[in-house]
């Protein structure tokens, strides 16, 4: 008999007979009859258990051509990403295939090219940091971890480029993987300057034609580096020499919906796999990659300096408490703007310099509330205010739900409904009567809603038509403009107190990122303006002084008594159910379920936490009651085999709710 892991929500494989008519190997993709359809499954092997009487095994139907069989390296992965993050090993297999079947003749399309044609370009000459970090990569010995600590500006990106050249002078090919909205068209022009026709790229916004067209290239060997977001991973490439995950702290590599698997975290286990080095860059590493350095895991190199002595940014911080009984404050200024933002704003625009403001709240307002009784508009579905947008649009930002907003408070019929708070598009509102000269443009997921809007808008930056560009995060990571050298931070404070326990590394990380972005190109230090009514917050400390090592060095030091990730694993349970009620009672049976298998297997579940359960921080969304329950151990293996242990036997888990498994959580709102 053979075992075959189908494309369903089954946790383990099933055992089918063998063809008579073909022999099926490890790694080959078959149809199988499940129940009274078929599907797709992945063939693992031979199965060495005997038959078990009373189930009719049935045989496999056939092999499917169209894809060659998977080899065992990169099956090997799959197992392990279906394994570590608990989902069925089928349905894991089913994202490395194509989403279109193969069509030789390719259609000329209407859409540009995926990959742009370019001139190659010289190459500069290497920095002595950069020397000194490519002599200690060495990528010819099989696996090695290594963690690149690079300012921003530090020339890591051309590192990553000497790399993948020497992996492909080695007939190698290489996979990098960045976050989704660090993958701008500067990015992959970079890598097309240097390697041309060679370069293969995967996102989000591909067409199905696209992907399937730039996978058959990678796959076949047309193509040798594969540029991605995370789901890149799983394009089985053969002969990996190199993997680069770049901007590895970053939280998007973690996929937050069916698969919650960590891009970066199952990268390194590709490379592993593959023996082969992988490379994670930051200018702020990630506690668990910073946490791996120091228990020698990941060989550090560091990058102290930006590129052609180019000096770092000045980073002042403004303290918004006091700022608006300042005597010399202008009266015109709304209160979102210091007279110190304001002055710097003016000076550089004479300059004809470029201006960016970061404001991580989209809208005009963060929520409408009643000035008579305080009412406050909320979404009907989830447990979150409506934000004001346009003059009368209020729109909930987790299920879109929309409603027209009117002034009369609909709860007490007396008082007038009034915006309160700050999002992007009241900025743009207040700049347009300050600098009425100035040519404002705004990135949010308002107005950037493609990569053609965010490839105008990149274009309208490098050509100075924008003065003042007002955005959120999406404004902070990876574009490089060489006349923006004032960045101001309207309300640093927005990231600070989510009950999250990566909330002060999260804010740490984007104010870093966003002063990144200022003078990048200048001999005279950029300018960076953070505004905060909490001034000693640890982030904006250690950020003004540039100390990543400090920050690490504290955030670690509060983790580890608290038992938090990078110390711990965590798993979270998330149940979800239409019914409070059932949320709530299917919740209290999980907990009661791990309790009682780690008291019956005591020897293999010491030293398990099981916290809650208890109302996630988003307690609804779209109609769904959340409820978390976390369970940490030092021990990995034994956090994965009681989760598995309760998950066994479904009959249990009512049909109205949901249970959602994360391992290594993200975010816990
Ligand atoms: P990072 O990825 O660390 O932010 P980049 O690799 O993007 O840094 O480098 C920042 C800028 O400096 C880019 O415009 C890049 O082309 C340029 N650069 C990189 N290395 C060198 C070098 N050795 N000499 C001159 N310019 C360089
Ligand atoms: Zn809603």
């Amino acid at each position: 008999m053979i075992r075959v892991a189908v494309n369903a929500p089954l946790l383990e494989p099933l055992s089918y007979l063998e063809n008579p008519e073909f022999m099926s190997h490890r790694g080959d993709i078959v149809h199988v009859s499940l129940g009274r359809r078929q599907c797709l499954g992945i063939v693992l092997g031979k199965d060495s258990r005997a038959p078990q009487s009373g189930i009719e095994y049935k045989p496999i139907v056939t092999k499917e051509q169209q894809w060659p069989s998977f080899d065992d390296t990169f099956l090997k992965w799959l197992e392990w990403v279906a394994d570590y993050y608990i989902y069925p090993l089928g349905q894991v297999a089913q994202q490395a295939l194509p989403p279109l079947d193969r069509s030789l003749k390719k259609r000329a399309s209407k859409r540009p090219p995926v990959v742009p044609v370019l001139e190659r370009t010289v190459k500069p000459t290497l920095t002595e940091e950069q020397q000194n970090c490519l002599k200690n990569i060495n990528i010819s010995d099989g696996f090695s971890a290594h963690l690149i600590h690079g300012v921003t500006g530090s020339g890591k990106t051309e590192i990553y480029l000497r790399l993948f050249e020497e992996c492909l002078s080695k007939n190698k090919k290489g996979i990098f993987l960045l976050p989704e909205i660090s993958l701008t068209p500067q990015l992959v022009s970079r890598f097309v300057e240097r390697f041309g026709n060679e370069v293969a790229v995967f996102h989000s916004q591909l067409t199905d034609r696209e992907r399937t067209d730039q996978w058959w290239e990678i796959v076949e060997g047309e193509k040798k580096i594969l540029i991605g977001a995370r789901s890149a991973l799983f394009c089985p490439l053969k002969n990996l020499g190199l993997i680069v995950v770049d901007e590895e702290h970053e939280t998007s590599f973690k996929q937050d919906e069916k698969l919650k698997y960590n891009g970066r975290d199952c990268a390194v286990m590709l490379a592993k796999m593959s023996n082969c080095p992988i490379i994670l860059g930051s200018a702020t590493p990630s506690m668990e990659s910073w946490k791996n350095h120091i228990d020698g895991k990941y060989k550090l190199h560091t990058l102290k300096s930006r590129v052609a002595f180019r000096p770092l940014p000045e980073i002042e911080i403004v303290d918004m408490r006091i700022e608006k009984d300042k005597q010399d404050r202008k009266a015109q200024l709304p209160f979102w703007l210091s007279q110190n933002l304001y002055d710097k704003m003016v000076h550089t625009l004479e300059k004809k310099e470029q201006v960016a403001l970061l404001l991580n709240r989209r809208g005009i307002a963060n929520m409408v509330f009643c000035r008579g009784c305080g009412y406050s508009a909320e979404c009907p579905n989830c447990d979150v205010s409506l934000i004001l947008h346009g003059k009368n649009h209020l729109v909930c930002h987790y299920c879109d739900y929309h409603e027209n907003f009117k002034l009369r408070c609909p709860d007490c019929t007396e008082g007038e409904l009034a915006p309160m708070g700050l999002g992007t598009e009241k900025v743009e509102e207040d700049l347009k009567i300050l600098f009425p000269e100035a040519r404002l443009a705004r990135a949010d997921r308002d107005e950037i809603q493609s990569r053609t809007d965010m490839e105008d808008l990149i274009s309208n930056m490098e050509k100075q038509h924008i003065d003042i560009l007002i955005g959120t995060q999406m404004i902070a990571k990876g574009l490089d403009f060489a006349h923006l050298n004032l960045v101001g931070l309207l309300l640093a404070d927005v990231g600070f107190n989510l009950p999250d326990f990566r909330a002060t590394e999260k804010s740490f990380q984007l104010i870093m990122q966003m002063s990144g972005r200022s003078g990048r190109h200048t001999e005279q230090a950029g300018r960076v303006v953070i505004q905060t009514y909490n001034t000693t917050h640890d982030s904006l400390v250690y950020a003004q002084n540039h100390d990543y090592l400090g920050f690490a060095q504290h955030e670690l030091q509060s983790r580890e008594p608290l038992h938090y990730p990078p110390f711990h694993k965590m798993i979270v349970f998330r149940v979800q159910s239409m019914n409070s009620d059932t949320a709530q009672k299917t919740a209290q049976m999980i907990k009661s379920r791990l309790l009682s298998i780690a008291e019956k297997y005591e020897s293999h579940f010491k030293n398990i936490e099981v916290l809650g359960p208890a109302f996630a921080p988003l307690a609804r969304l779209k109609n769904q009651y959340r409820l978390h329950i976390i369970v940490k151990s030092a021990q990995p293996k034994a956090l994965n085999a009681l989760a598995r242990q309760m998950l066994a036997d479904e009959k249990w888990i009512p049909s109205q709710a949901r249970i959602i498994v994360d391992v290594d959580p993200a975010s816990l709102l």
